[in-house]
């Protein structure tokens, strides 16, 4: 037997001695079922270095002892008039590209038509002939095409494909053959024997002059079973388990007497014979343990007898579906915790931590592609162009019972705004970027967020490319981690994720016990979402902003009235105000987060973001003046103070512990409403470990003054310290140890981390205000230039989300700085950027202890850091190979 022509069969794989490439891709996973006997059809494979040969060896005899032995196997012969065997010969290139068709129906030839016929009817056998012609004027059209020799043929193979879907044929096999014998050497249709050297010759000549084959192309022949060889007989196909639940159960659907799979409808796969159901279930589940993942598998079974066709990989799979497989393998011991944990991509899990968009439900809704991700996910809702708007009408879709799915549309968000996401299902906007407020606080609450600068809202009319939409219309928000994001006109549906039921616990579980000394905690204000991210593996609060805490309608008139108080009376009367209010919030949010650290960042707010923005907000706040302070206050002297608050460049002005310097009372109240719960909690033996975090710092002495107070002549401000004693001997308990710490978000403040350290017990990183100040760019205008920017190859991504080197430059010398000042300062990063999972590698390198993102994040960032662990330990991998 010539030593480049491979016989294979259930009970006999190809030598091992042969390499794999010689066999080419569909060569080589036939043998694969060859190799763990499964029934798979017995066949042959020319390999590649005879494939694109054959019109100069002579291997006729071979052929003819190959046949032979896959005739005693599948009990039928070449050639046959009464049981005729039919062979198909598959292209089996090693490229993953290869276009070239499966051709089949080999040994279709006159003499056996009528044997043929009388199993499978004569509207197949029809069908089968132009199936066989059709292949072999594809090979004939692509040879005259690259060789340049001979008439073309696509308008032939166009009628055929016309014919093909003709049913029923219009004239029968033999007519067919005789039709197109024209095209064919002599006896084509006469001589089984014959056809099939002719076909293979015919093949190799065109391998020898297609360059995408570069003599690297094998050809695979095997016998062709039928599914519609009688009652006994069927085909169909399925996967190894269901590829949106992952439960360990065939998925798919089988055909009995069919014209062909795609003629009728099939049946549940769980409803075909028990035995083959058993049979098909063995098979199915060695092949998941060998490829360790999902599999599509179509077979038929021809007079009772089961014969896998082929199988391969799944493309639409769900995440959920991977996780229960990988935990599956898991248990059974077929994968170790690492392989789970290094199977994933991380920011697949958001799929099963928010709605996705159902995408079979989309079809024929006008579609507009474009913007910058702001939060995940998928959103269907009415659209309302204003914060007022949108909560009306959704309190009046309650009362009424009607749909309550709204979706907040404006050119941008600010703090007066958050109640509507709060509502909202969605947000879109036309300014802004991935740290710009809509997104963070979308994130932060779990809604989606698309910001797309073609926006453009006139009145109750908005405009989005070649979408034109009303307040009160339908708009899905499709914003995939991966891809572009799109807004569809019109409801399309949801599929609601089920964290508990996905396996994601398990998961978080398993990746966690990778993590020695990193760690992933919450950016959290509400207690909601402190429990939502302990269930996702927080290990602590990162990032309280308090800020956010007056965004509820009822507290944001209050926080106003400090800001324009006109007094230190009036801010003090505020302020008593507040602080129960605060009192209250981190009493709960403390409790939640029992046992774990909790840092609580001080007011940094930019004030422009409180102020009424729109006529109807600055008619709601008077009114509430009026009500609440029971004096009209004029409109005119109330913007006069809005005005005198100005400033040219609010994010760069008097925010963060800036505004604390001007009004220490402000600090005050907060850190006696953290120690009034923190007491209260101790009383409870709840275990608390606050840390206090000062924003916007740029120098030691800012720290040192907020942290430790200072007395001037003429002057005295009380630190935190002070306030902490005072407040402890006004109620007579005893201390509780607290930390002081600092952000670092100003090069300023990383420069200087050696003498900021002296004050500060733990840093951490406010990115976003990093890079901003870092570059030089506004955080929430950036989106404007940046596909300019994309354009021209002037900044590679988006460094709002990935840190930009320059950043992590001065991360990394900031930690270090630090650290030689304090040896045990705990450092975290807290920006949007610790949820991406690009930068978790470099934040273990530089030394952080931990990053700090929104709830739905926490489980991307576990696995991302339990990734990044396991890849330090793989060979060839070590520091500084992010
Ligand atoms: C930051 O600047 O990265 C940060 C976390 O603070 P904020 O986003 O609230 O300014
Ligand atoms: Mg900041």
């Amino acid at each position: 037997m010539d030593k480049r022509i491979h016989f294979f069969s259930q009970n006999q794989g190809v030598s091992p001695k042969i390499a794999p490439e010689l066999l080419g891709i569909r060569g080589r996973q036939a043998n694969e079922f060859a190799e763990l006997r499964f029934p798979i059809l017995p066949g042959f494979i020319l390999d590649t270095t005879i494939a694109s040969e054959l019109g100069s060896v002579d291997i006729k005899k071979e052929v003819k002892t190959l046949l032979d032995s896959c005739s005693k196997i599948v009990g039928k012969t070449y050639g046959d008039p009464e049981n005729p065997m039919l062979l198909k010969i598959v292209v089996s290139s090693n490229l993953a590209v290869s276009d070239y068709p499966a051709l089949h129906n080999f040994g279709l030839v006159k003499p056996v038509v009528a044997g043929f016929t009388q199993w499978v009817g004569e509207t197949f056998a029809a069908h089968e002939v132009l199936f066989l012609v059709r292949g072999m004027l594809w090979i004939e059209e692509r040879l005259r095409k690259l060789t340049g020799e001979g008439e073309r043929m696509s308008g032939r193979l166009q009628e055929l494909d016309r014919l093909l879907r003709e049913h029923p044929p219009a004239k029968s096999a033999e007519n067919y053959m005789d039709e197109y014998a024209e095209f064919f050497p002599q006896g084509f249709f006469e001589n089984a024997e014959g056809q099939l050297l002719i076909a293979l010759e015919e093949i190799s000549k065109l391998l020898a002059v297609d360059e995408q084959n570069d003599r690297d192309t094998a050809l695979l022949i095997q016998p062709m079973v039928y599914g519609n060889y009688g009652k006994n007989s069927c085909s169909g196909g399925f996967f190894s388990r269901n590829v949106v639940s992952g439960e360990k159960k065939l998925q798919g659907e089988f055909h009995q007497e069919k014209f062909n799979e795609l003629g009728g409808n099939g049946q549940d796969i769980q409803k075909i014979d028990p035995r083959h159901l058993k049979e098909l279930e063995g098979i199915a589940w060695t092949l998941e343990d060998r490829f360790k993942e999902i599999r599509q598998i179509r077979f038929t079974i021809e007079n009772k007898r089961l014969w896998l066709i082929e199988q391969r990989p799944v493309d639409q799979k769900s995440t959920q579906a991977d996780i229960k497989l990988l935990l599956d393998l898991a248990k059974r011991k077929i994968v170790d915790r690492a392989y789970v944990v290094k199977a994933l991509e991380p920011l697949r899990l958001n799929e099963i931590l928010r709605p996705m968009i159902d995408t079979a439900g989309v079809r024929g809704l006008k579609k507009w592609s474009g913007g910058i991700a702001g939060a995940p996910g998928a959103a269907i809702g009415r659209a309302y162009f204003s914060t007022e708007g949108l909560l009306e009408a959704e309190k009046l879709a309650r009362q009424r019972g009607e749909d309550t799915r709204f979706i907040l549309v404006l050119p941008a968000s600010f703090a007066g705004d958050v109640k509507a996401i709060e509502v909202a299902t969605g947000v879109l906007t036309a300014e802004g970027g991935y740290s710009a407020h809509a997104s963070v606080v979308a994130r932060q609450y779990g809604k989606v967020s698309l910001v797309a600068p073609a926006l453009t809202i006139r009145g109750k009319k908005a405009t989005l490319g070649n979408i034109v939409f009303s307040e009160g219309d339908y708009l899905t928000l499709h914003v995939p981690s991966y891809g572009e994001p799109s807004v569809y006109q019109g409801a399309a549906s949801l599929i609601e994720p089920k964290p508990a039921e996905s396996g994601l616990f398990e998961l978080i579980a398993m990746a966690k016990g990778f993590l020695k000394d990193f760690h992933v905690r919450v950016n959290a204000e509400n207690p909601r979402d402190v429990v939502l991210a302990r269930s996702f593996g927080a290990d602590g609060i990162g990032l309280c902003r308090t800020e956010h805490m007056f965004f509820q309608a009822e507290r944001i008139n209050v926080f106003r009235d400090m800001i324009l108080a006109g007094s230190g009376e009036e801010r003090k009367k505020a302020l008593n105000k507040l602080r129960p209010m605060q009192r209250d919030d981190f009493y709960r949010i403390f409790k939640a987060m029992e046992g774990k650290e909790v840092t609580i960042r001080l007011l940094d707010a930019p004030l422009h973001e409180f102020m009424p923005h729109s006529r109807d907000e600055l008619r709601a706040y008077l009114g509430y003046l009026e009500k609440n302070k029971k004096k009209k206050v004029s409109e005119a002297e109330i913007c006069a103070r809005i005005e005198a608050l100005d400033e040219f460049n609010p994010m760069l002005g008097h925010r963060g512990c800036r505004i604390a310097v001007s009004y220490p009372e402000i600090y005050a109240m907060q850190i006696r409403a953290i120690f009034d719960a923190v007491y209260r909690l101790r009383d409870e033996k709840v275990a608390v470990y606050p840390e206090i975090m000062v924003p916007i710092v740029m120098n030691a002495s800012e720290l040192k003054l907020i942290a430790y107070g200072k007395k001037i002549e003429g002057a005295d401000y009380t630190g935190i310290v002070e306030v902490e004693e005072a407040l402890r001997e006004e109620k007579k308990v005893k201390p509780v140890p607290y930390k002081i710490g600092t952000m670092i978000e100003l090069p300023a403040a990383a420069l200087g981390a050696a003498d900021i350290a002296k004050y500060g017990c733990f840093f951490s990183f406010g990115t976003n205000d990093l890079t901003q100040t870092t570059l030089g760019i506004s955080r929430d205008d950036f989106t404007g230039f940046m596909p300019d920017y994309t354009l021209f190859d002037l900044i590679t991504g988006n460094p709002f989300s990935v840190l930009d080197p320059r950043v992590k430059e001065l991360i990394a010398l900031a930690v270090e700085r630090g650290r030689l000042t304090r040896p045990d300062l705990v450092c975290g990063l807290c920006g949007e950027h610790g949820a991406h999972p690009g930068n978790i590698r470099f934040c273990m390198e530089a030394g952080l202890d931990y990053v700090s993102c929104s709830p739905y994040s926490v489980p991307i960032a576990i696995l991302a850091a339990a990734q990044a662990e396991l890849r330090k330990a793989e060979p060839g991998e070590g520091p500084g190979r992010a």
